[in-house]
């Protein structure tokens, strides 16, 4: 893609389920996948005269959402009527918060690891994006369209929904995906959603302007609507800045609009020109009291975790690992709590720890598409493992066997399965001394080469050590006396 001569300013609307068991004004169940129309009742169908009834939880979590970003959360929040027509909405309006939302402000840090893999390295270090506000919502019904008619489903009607508005302070479509995983990672963090974008759980809605170097006034907004996944977000956005830098180049302004995202042409069409908050007739809700948030507050408070960026400090500082190696272990807060209780365990140390942990279980995790929660090993019987390897007593390609069948469900000790194996490992120098110094006799002319300072060929005698002990000896423990019996050390 080639780079636009524009800069180039990004904002989001994120609208993300939050993860409750009712509705947000009913006591109907959230429940996705559920039989079409039976999670629904007079409130959420909006027949006449039913009244909605507050689901604090949903005011709670959102409060807690608000902690972890540093939002203010005002004393009282209070609802709005959102006046529209849309099918999937029979009350013809949706209950939402314009004038005092439940939280105010805040910002989210990217971290490297938010960014997507291909742009880790040029990602921008320490970038924080500003939140406006998060004011808490319900979702609308489902339609599926036929060629001669529409289907509505009222399951999701009155689902309670956060969204978070942020500042326009993106400049690239990466920057705009890094704000979505570090979002959905601190969300999924404090229990306030699942945010899993293949549910719907969150949607995002792109504002994106473009305006010449040195102008300080903002071009005209775009609003790209209902974008679910972050691979669409990133394609949208590149797209986007495309045509509109070819529009401006041939002299063509732009007007605030609304587009749609098509993600199977890759192109964007527009919907409808310029839209503002008064074409809605915001009125406040008559139904719903005022909200008085303080014992709300109080309970949130005890719930705000370790956020992802402060455990990954702590990781790196009290384990002895790479941030990259503590970011990785820190994403994912169950993936966190089983390496620290593996690490805790372990007497070989939480630096070898990690390190099993990254490159073997999470390797075996991923190809079975579990999370971590669904370990088939528990974190004790890791650590055991762990420990048989750095103490020598089975070789590293051996420790992966075993690996291998615990996660098969053999739940036998590590140490049980290496000996039901043969895999025992010799490490006893006067077991290994004849085989180490038949290798030295068979090969005068390679332990001259290796005396030359050609380090390959030790590797090379280690392995014809190992041969004649039928793999059992300790490779460590070979190549130390191989190097003291030649005389290298
Ligand atoms: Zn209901």
């Amino acid at each position: 893609m080639r780079m636009s001569r524009y800069l180039v300013t990004i904002g989001l609307e994120i609208h993300c389920q939050v993860k409750t068991a009712s509705k947000m004004f009913c006591s109907c169940a959230v429940e996705y996948g559920a039989e079409p129309n039976t999670r629904v009742c007079p409130v959420c169908l909006g027949l006449p005269g039913a009244l909605p009834a507050l689901n604090r939880e949903a005011i709670r979590l959102s409060i807690l959402a608000g902690l972890m970003f540093g939002c203010r959360i005002p004393e009282v929040t209070t609802w709005d009527r959102k006046n529209y027509f849309y099918p999937d909405m029979p009350k013809n309006y949706q209950l939402s918060q314009l004038h005092a939302p439940v939280c105010q402000g805040g910002e989210v840090g990217l971290d490297r690891l938010h960014f997507p893999n291909d742009f880790q390295k040029q990602a921008p270090e320490g970038k924080v994006v500003r939140l406006d506000h998060i004011h808490l919502e319900e979702d609308v019904g489902k339609s599926t369209h036929y060629e001669n008619n529409s289907l509505i489903d009222f399951n999701r009607a009155g689902t309670p929904l956060m969204e978070i508005v942020t500042e326009p302070d993106m400049e690239s479509a990466e920057e705009a995906v890094a704000l979505l995983n570090a979002l959905r990672q601190n969300l999924i963090y404090g229990g306030v959603s699942d945010a899993d974008m293949e549910k719907g759980q969150l949607r995002c809605d792109v504002n994106i302007s473009l305006r010449p170097p040195g102008q300080k006034e903002l071009g005209a907004k775009i609003e790209l609507k209902n974008l679910n996944s972050i691979s669409a977000v990133r394609r949208a956005i590149h797209h986007e800045i495309e045509r509109q830098s070819a529009e401006l180049d041939a002299g063509i302004p732009q007007v605030q609009s609304t587009r749609r995202w098509d993600d199977d042409a890759g192109e964007t069409t527009l919907l409808r020109t310029k839209e503002d908050a008064h074409d809605y007739r915001y009125l406040p809700d008559p139904d719903l009291p005022a909200v008085e948030t303080a014992e709300l507050l109080a309970a949130a408070r005890r719930d705000v975790p370790e956020l992802p960026h402060h455990k990954r400090q702590r990781f790196t500082d009290a384990y002895g690992i790479t941030p990259y190696d503590a970011g990785v272990l820190a994403a994912d807060r169950a993936l966190a709590d089983w390496f620290e209780q593996a690490a805790s365990a372990a007497p070989a140390g939480a630096k070898k720890t990690a390190n099993w942990v990254i490159n073997e279980l999470l390797a075996r995790l991923n190809a079975d598409s579990l999370h971590a929660e669904q370990c088939p090993v528990s974190p004790q019987r890791f650590a055991a493992l762990v420990d048989l390897v750095s103490s020598g007593g089975v070789s590293q390609n051996q420790g992966k066997e075993i690996l291998d069948a615990m996660f098969a469900g053999d739940a036998a000790s590590p140490e049980a399965i290496a000996a039901a194996r043969g895999f025992e490992q010799v490490s006893d120098s006067s077991s290994i001394e004849p085989f180490v110094d038949q290798v030295l006799a068979e090969f005068p002319d390679k332990v001259e080469e290796w005396k030359q300072g050609n380090a390959k060929v030790g590797n090379w005698l280690t392995g014809q050590v190992m041969r004649h002990s039928k793999g059992k000896a300790n490779p460590r423990v070979v190549s130390e006396m191989l190097r003291s019996r030649a005389g290298l050390e």
